[in-house]
């Protein structure tokens, strides 16, 4: 049967953090929010569902105690729900970091998995940048200026704007700068490697680097990945591919008006990032996150609302 599952998002304080996520209609805890979970099943920080007949569960807890909503085979898995799905509000620099990829997590960090994630630009104030790359020829190179503390000269820094997208692979150095927010879509874990922070203070201290696993993992020389959105017009509503991996299909859907989609397979996540409506009769906002259950088949959306879908 098909159903919408809603999540209470999880929100997190950090030190770069502001007080945009109040624009998703979620009451914040201080004015230094960073990063709203909306789609985790991620053990400490676990989303629970808002309403209907599973009302409280944590999403642990139905990936493994009602498998039939997502599609999965208990028996071939994955073992544990395969996405994480977040906002970030950067209001200050995040650190310039890196994440291992399954093969060397697995083998360093206790059978973790690694990080594939991607990016869409929710919002960037005017001259807005982001870190994605850099310019080391090779590894001997990149070693040396990071040893050197050369990271200014090592870094790539592109300009950003609303509605780009960025696929970061495993090894790619990268940072959300100031007044930038993001969704970001990625496996589920948390494994990263600090590379530089600025000579920045918490509490006094500056936060551990990880200097030489960043060096193990980054890849050399960086070649940026290309992005090349497909766009599926039907009445009402629009559907652009942005890109597919072994991890994750990620799609932005535009309605306005009344509009039939048609959704397959496994389950879907969605998540508003602009405007209401309603979905099959439930009514939808901005900052709503969601799971849609597996051969949902047609959703009918009414109002007009821009949202991230992603499937695995
Ligand atoms: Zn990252």
């Amino acid at each position: 049967m098909k159903q919408i599952i809603f999540l209470k998002p999880v929100l997190k304080e950090s030190l770069w953090g502001g007080t945009r996520l109040s624009e998703y209609g979620y009451s914040l805890p201080s004015d230094h929010v960073g990063e709203c979970w909306g789609v985790s099943a991620y053990a400490s920080s676990c989303c629970t569902v808002s309403g209907g007949k599973y009302q409280g569960r944590r999403l642990d807890d139905l990936w493994i105690n009602e498998p039939e909503l997502f599609g999965v085979d208990k028996e071939k898995g994955p073992k544990d729900f395969p996405l994480l799905i977040k906002i970030i509000d950067a209001q200050d620099d995040l650190s310039i970091q890196v994440h291992p990829d399954d093969e060397y997590a697995r083998v360093h960090e206790n059978g973790a998995c690694g990080k594939t994630e991607c990016w869409y630009v929710l919002d960037a104030k005017p001259g807005a940048s982001i870190v994605i790359g850099h310019h080391a020829k090779t590894k001997e190179e990149l070693a040396q200026m990071i040893n050197e503390g050369r990271f200014r000269e090592l870094i790539r820094e592109i300009p950003v704007k609303a509605g780009d997208f960025f696929q970061i692979e495993p090894g790619t150095v990268h940072a959300i700068k100031a007044g930038t927010m993001i969704l970001e879509t990625q496996e589920s874990s948390d494994i990263t490697y600090r590379l530089y922070d600025y000579d920045r203070l918490q509490n006094g201290k500056k936060r551990p680097l990880h200097t030489q696993q960043s060096i193990d993992v980054i890849r050399t020389p960086f070649e940026p990945k290309e992005i090349r959105p497909v766009t599926c017009s039907m009445p009402s509503a629009k559907l652009t591919k942005y890109f597919d991996c072994r991890f994750y299909t990620v799609y932005k859907l535009e309605v306005e008006g009344s509009a039939d989609v048609p959704l397959s397979g496994m389950f879907h996540t969605m998540s508003v990032i602009e405007g209401s409506g309603y979905l099959d009769g439930s009514r939808v906002e901005k900052g709503n996150h969601m799971v849609l259950t597996a051969g949902y088949g047609t959703m009918h959306a009414v109002g007009k609302f821009t949202a991230i879908v992603t499937r695995v």
